[in-house]
């Protein structure tokens, strides 16, 4: 396994991280404070190549690799939590169902549009009820009306759902098939009896839109799925596989952004008559932080790395997720002791990364669930007398 990055991944780094240094980060503070993303940068982003890396050129967008993919995601986390994570939803929930099973012609119709800068992807499948168990959660329906569906229900917690221009929604399109009884289905967004309803107001990330959706009898032509009837439970855990290296990309990035931001506050803030840094209980905190930074960041490029050969990656998705997010948990929280009273204003980065970055461990499966699949395969590994799988 090489772990080393090639030329084209390190210049494409450097490109990312020269446009967030100048498009994004600088204005992370007041995405946050007006909650609203910052579309000036986001139109620029279709030149860079950031709208559809899991697009196809041939409809705009930049077909990148999985490895590409999370060094972006980790520098746009590295710049702003809220830009980090809607522009990681459009690419991995929003465009790559798309790309993946869309037919010729929803792919032409939809794909030009996402990578277009005027708008965002995104994917319902969480609702009120439940979004860890999206077998038993999932209660919107979608029935037969001749040429037709109509579907009813509620999603919450949609990512992007007021900038998308169409979303892929997990229905129940048979209620006797188990999880044989999914589909997945693409509903405009100004389709008639559709309600997108205002953002949620949240702790953080508060640029990225999160809103809920409500389907009063919402027709759409059958040629409105997505895939095969009844294979969208399958295609969800395939879409949330990936998502999880991209989940693990951004937390890298948020605790990225508080240890640069740690050090920096360490090196100039004195006391007993040295800066912190000179202090062995800082030092401690920043040498933690390094290693954890590290460990987490190997573990998204391996996941990311083995999707790009082609290999199994659903245990080390889960682990790369698990780890990054729970890393990015521990380094903001020290982030904000290292930085004492300053670190609880909102003067300082740090205070905002804090609250964006306590998602992670939440969206796109909790740690919780993180663990319960890593279990599983381990688990059936050992069944299989595989204890230390390559
Ligand atoms: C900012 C934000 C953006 C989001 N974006 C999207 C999006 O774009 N699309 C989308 O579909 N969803 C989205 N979500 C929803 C998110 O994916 C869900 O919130 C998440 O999957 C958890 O589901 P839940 O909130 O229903 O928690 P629940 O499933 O109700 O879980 C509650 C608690 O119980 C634990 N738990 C549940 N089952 C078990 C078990 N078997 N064993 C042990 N513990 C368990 C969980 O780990 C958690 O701690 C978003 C959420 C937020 C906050």
């Amino acid at each position: 396994m090489n772990f080393d990055l090639n030329d084209e991944q390190r210049m494409w780094q450097r490109v990312v991280r020269d446009f967030c240094e100048a498009e994004v980060k600088p204005y992370a503070a007041e995405v946050d404070e007006t909650g609203q993303l910052r579309f000036a940068a986001i139109r620029k982003m279709r030149d860079v190549g950031l709208l559809g890396m899991d697009v196809p050129e041939a409809y705009g967008g930049s077909e990148l690799d999985a490895v590409s993919t999370a060094l972006a995601i980790e520098e746009l986390g590295r710049a702003c939590g809220s830009t980090g994570l809607s522009l990681a939803a459009h690419g991995g929930l929003g465009c790559a169902p798309i790309t993946r099973w869309g037919t010729s012609e929803q792919r032409a119709c939809y794909l030009p549009k996402l990578v277009s800068g005027e708008v965002l992807g995104a994917l319902a499948l969480t609702e009120p009820g439940g979004g860890s168990d999206l077998a038993g959660g999932v209660q919107t329906t979608a029935r037969r009306d001749g040429d037709a569906w109509i579907i009813d229900g509620s999603k919450a917690w949609i990512t992007n759902a007021g900038i998308a221009p169409v979303i892929t929604v997990l229905v129940r399109t048979d209620r006797d098939a188990g999880t044989r009884g999914f589909s997945m289905i693409l509903v405009e967004t100004d389709a008639d009896g559709l309600t997108i309803h205002p953002p949620e107001k949240k702790m953080g990330l508060k640029g990225s839109p999160t809103q809920m959706l409500s389907f009063d009898g919402v027709r759409v032509p059958s040629a409105a799925v997505l895939g095969e009837v009844g294979r969208g439970f399958q295609q969800t855990m395939q879409i949330l596989d990936s998502g999880r290296i991209t989940i693990g990309a951004l937390s890298v990035g948020l605790a990225q952004a508080a240890f640069e931001e740690s050090v920096k506050y360490a090196q100039t803030r004195h006391a007993f008559g040295k800066p912190i840094a000179e202090h062995q209980a800082i030092q401690w905190m920043i040498a933690d932080a390094a290693l954890e930074i590290e460990a987490a960041r190997l573990l998204v490029l391996r996941a990311a790395w083995r999707k790009d050969a082609g290999r199994p990656f659903n245990r080390e998705a889960a682990m790369a997720k698990l780890m990054a997010s729970e890393v990015a948990e521990r380094v903001a929280h020290n982030a904000i002791q290292i930085h004492g009273s300053y670190g609880y204003s909102r003067e300082f980065p740090v205070e905002r990364i804090y609250r964006d970055q306590r998602l992670m461990t939440i969206g796109e499966g909790t740690s919780e669930i993180q663990r319960m699949v890593i279990a599983r395969r381990v688990l059936q590994e050992f069944d299989q007398g595989v204890a230390s799988p390559v």
